[in-house]
């Protein structure tokens, strides 16, 4: 009996001392295995697998190397940030039309086209809608710009009131087929949400801009300011006033290249670039057919006249030599995916990835790029806008308009008295008339925490980068 007993009473005390992890020190490897453990698989001095390439690597600020996470990442000084907000031609929960966010280390931001749909990609990302200030439209088919009214107006109401929107697009053959023709339609389309707002703070919101440049104008800037260049060109997508677009700041540079048939412009203009986007379409109208049911004439015409097939894609690519190949505008679907990799690799043998489908999020330095899913919640709510405080100042404009102007007094009265519905002992203070009357200006000391915490956090970033990248200038020109 005892002899069984006490193994039973030595193991006990063994587990309860092993109860704290520790473990016994052991004689270590002789270096020689250790070495060879370590090494092992490296024989060039790195690890080389399958098609990894030079430069195509996670940074170390990630907190996910797998997934990006929205709001969990700040943009880095040297960094470029490019986020697919929209993928496809056709809406569906997963790819909401076309639109790409490029988000830069000296704090400016950028979208490229404005899909239908895309806008809640937008919010889901924790993009601000009065962050976004400078839309590049490459086409006005509508599933390149039918969130700019959504934008525009609820833009406006969370916190765009101090520096207008400014849609940047083509001239068209003729006036109306411009750009400016199409914002003056949307004004117009919008005449009565517009009119409604105005009883809201608005400011500078409603003063929309548009900087419409000349199609032909090829090679000509649409933009430069605080080291940020946007060029253009000419696209061939059936109609005159279709553009692609190339952006150059801080010794990067990305194209996105809209729509349109491949073209020696493209190579002209793309050359060299980072990261080259393009649109593509796989060769299988056939199948397509079957599956969405587009006769398959319908799908080659409209490919032949206005789209770059996934070779040309490929061929594209090889041309222009990029760090990073990207396609989007594409259905990102399982019967699709292996044959458009195929097709774009008949040509091009470097790195490769989808812009597709929403929520595909690339990093990019001077030396290393890498590209993520996002994770992008179905039901997410709005970031807090992002004020400028420079001036140390929130300052809400007085709103235009009040109910009284814009609304006759009749379905007012009937409205049924608050005492009725609301419950005995209860009764809110109702805010019916603004509550200032001019502009409101509260000093920042006087703002609680939290709206200085969140409304601010943009602002702090950018001022916090803007000093580093200062700092680098200053050591460049020491040098
Ligand atoms: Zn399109
Ligand atoms: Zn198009």
């Amino acid at each position: 009996m005892l002899k069984k007993i006490i193994p039973i009473i030595l193991l006990g005390v063994f587990l309860i001392a092993d109860f704290g992890y520790s473990q016994e020190l052991q004689t270590p490897s002789n270096e020689e295995d250790i070495k060879a453990a370590l090494t092992g698989g490296v024989p060039m001095g790195r690890w080389k697998e399958g098609l990894l390439y030079e430069g195509v690597r996670p940074m170390p600020w990630l907190k996910s190397a797998a997934n990006w996470f929205p709001g969990t990442e700040e943009v880095q000084p040297n960094e470029m940030r490019i986020t697919f907000m929209g993928t496809a031609p056709n809406i569906r929960p997963g790819q909401m039309n076309t639109s790409i966010y490029v988000e830069l280390g000296n704090g400016d931001n950028f979208v490229f086209d404005m899909g239908e749909g895309a806008v809640a990609n937008y919010v889901a990302a924790r993009v601000s809608l009065n962050q976004i200030k400078h839309v590049f439209i490459t086409h006005l088919h509508v599933d390149h710009f039918g969130s700019l009214p959504y934008l525009w107006m609820f833009g406006t109401w969370a916190g765009g009131w101090h520096e207008p929107l400014t849609i940047h697009g083509p001239s068209g053959r003729t006036p109306e087929y411009g750009t400016k023709t199409m914002v003056e339609g949307m004004k117009m389309m919008l005449g009565w949400h517009r009119d409604a707002f105005s009883v809201f703070p608005v400011g500078k919101g409603w003063d929309i801009q548009v900087n419409e440049f000349d199609f032909r104008d090829n090679g000509g800037v649409v933009y430069e300011k605080n080291g940020v260049k946007v060029i253009h060109w000419q696209r061939s997508h059936a109609k005159d006033g279709a553009s692609g677009y190339r952006l150059d700041w801080n010794g990067m540079s990305m194209v996105w290249t809209g729509d349109g048939r491949p073209s020696e412009l493209d190579i002209k203009y793309a050359k060299g670039v980072d990261l080259y986007i393009t649109e593509l379409q796989p060769e299988v109208v056939e199948i397509n057919a079957g599956v969405q049911g587009v006769p398959p004439f319908l799908a080659r015409y409209t490919i032949d006249t206005h789209h770059t097939p996934a070779y040309a894609a490929g061929y594209l690519a090889n041309q222009i030599q990029p760090r990073l190949f990207m396609t989007t505008h594409m259905n990102f679907d399982p019967f699709l995916n292996e044959e458009t990799v195929a097709e774009v690799r008949e040509h091009w043998k470097g790195p490769f990835h989808f812009g597709a489908p929403d929520g595909i999020v690339v990093n990019m330095t001077k030396d290393a790029v890498w590209v993520r899913e996002g994770i992008l919640p179905d039901f997410p709510n709005s970031r807090a806008p992002q004020m400028n405080f420079d001036n140390g100042q929130l300052v809400v404009p007085h709103p235009p308009k009040s109910r009284e102007e814009i609304q006759e007094p009749f379905v007012r009265e009937q409205q049924i008295d608050p005492e009725k519905y609301y419950p005995a002992g209860y009764m809110p203070h109702l805010l019916e008339e603004w509550p200032v009357e001019g502009d409101l200006v509260v000093p920042m000391d006087q703002l609680p925490d939290n709206l200085k915490a969140s409304m601010g956090a943009h602002w702090r970033l950018k001022k916090k980068n803007q000093k580093i990248l200062e700092e680098q200038a200053k050591e460049e020109s020491d040098k």
